[in-house]
């Protein structure tokens, strides 16, 4: 059983990583200023505390002696849904390098070991396929998806950074996640879909839809980035499922959970929208023993019930 602080705790990922720490005994402080998150995805729960800041400013002492010393963070504060991180870029940059640095201070100064939340996005437009960790990749520095896909590389590179000076680091690259409890007005392509299904309205799919992504189920991710989190591995891990789908796949198997008679409108694809993206993840599987097990057919179905619920309430 750990203290553990997990930053980015009321958004989507934090809260499953939340459940499945109490589930298994854990203590936990939940941190998150409330960007995208919702305090509701959060139990209530005797092991759990709240804590209501945004990471870029660093925690006041009365604060870090409220919540410490911690044995693990888990750093997954930042919006990661391109209409939310594109809202305020300058928010998304000073999170991603003023949010992580502080994260690493509190990591070094308690001895704690942080897992920090990366993304494929650092591997950009990718031109390797699918992309190892040791492909460097191919981002636009200079463009609308650049305040999040380079914050993320200033993340890593600051993780590397703090690694030198003998902090323990985990860095976990999470490809496209999706499940239950994903905000409403997330605007990621599967809570789009789903949405947009379950309202009766026409499935809205960016360019012609033949650009790809490999969709993982949020339990697979959370139960990757706990083993990460354990291992010994202090290098970048790709997570995400390896089973690629078109977007206009992604869109034909919603309607067809929900709808099959429901129209497509296709709409212009956003700048810098990369092409193909898919996980190789041989690190993951042979240094963790972890593999994704939830296929799409499984995860929609699932993800849908969630979102039927919520939109009835
Ligand atoms: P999310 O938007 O649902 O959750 C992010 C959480 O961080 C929210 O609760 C938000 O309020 C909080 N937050 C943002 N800025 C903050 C700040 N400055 N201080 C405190 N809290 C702040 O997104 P998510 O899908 O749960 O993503 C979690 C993490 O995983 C992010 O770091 C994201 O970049 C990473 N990630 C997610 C995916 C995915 O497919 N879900 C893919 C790659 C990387
Ligand atoms: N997309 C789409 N319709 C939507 C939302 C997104 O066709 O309503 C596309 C988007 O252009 C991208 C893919 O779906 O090609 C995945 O988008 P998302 O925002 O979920 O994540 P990304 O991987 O692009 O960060």
């Amino acid at each position: 059983m750990a203290r553990v602080l997990v930053t980015g705790a009321a958004g989507f990922l934090g809260s499953h990583l939340c459940d499945r720490l109490l589930e298994q005994g854990n203590t936990v402080i939940a941190l998150d200023n409330l960007y995208t998150g919702r305090k509701e995805n959060l139990p209530q729960h005797p092991q759990l505390t709240w804590l209501l800041a945004d990471i870029i400013q660093p925690l006041s002492p009365e604060q870090q002696q409220h919540i410490g010393p911690v044995e693990q963070i888990y750093h997954l504060a930042c919006p990661a849904s391109p209409p939310h991180y594109q809202r305020d870029p300058l928010f998304t940059l000073k999170t991603s390098f003023l949010g992580t640095l502080n994260t690493l201070n509190l990591a070094e100064n308690w001895g704690a070991r942080i897992l920090v939340a990366s993304t494929s996005e650092v591997y950009g437009d990718p031109q390797v396929h699918p992309q190892p960790e040791s492909y460097w990749g191919n981002v636009n520095p200079f463009g609308v998806r650049s305040c999040y896909d380079e914050g993320k590389r200033v993340s890593e590179s600051l993780c590397f950074a703090f690694r030198e000076r003998g902090v323990e680091v985990r860095i976990a690259r999470i490809f496209n996640t999706y499940g239950p409890r994903m905000a409403l007005d997330d605007g990621r392509v599967v809570s789009n879909l789903v949405v947009q299904a379950l309202q009766g309205k026409p499935l809205t799919v960016y360019g012609t839809g033949s650009q790809t992504r490999s969709f993982c189920y949020v339990s697979d991710l959370v139960a990757g980035m706990m083993a990460l989190m354990a291992s010994g591995v202090s290098e970048p891990v790709n997570l995400g499922n390896p089973s690629e789908f078109t977007v206009l796949q992604l869109a034909e198997q919603v309607r067809g959970f929900i709808d099959p008679a429901l129209p497509i409108q296709f709409l212009p694809l956003p700048g810098d929208d990369p092409q193909r993206r898919r996980p190789d993840i041989t690190l993951a599987q042979t240094r963790l023993g972890w593999f994704p097990s939830v296929s799409l057919a499984e995860g929609l179905p699932l993800t849908i019930a969630d979102f039927r619920r919520r939109l009835r309430a």
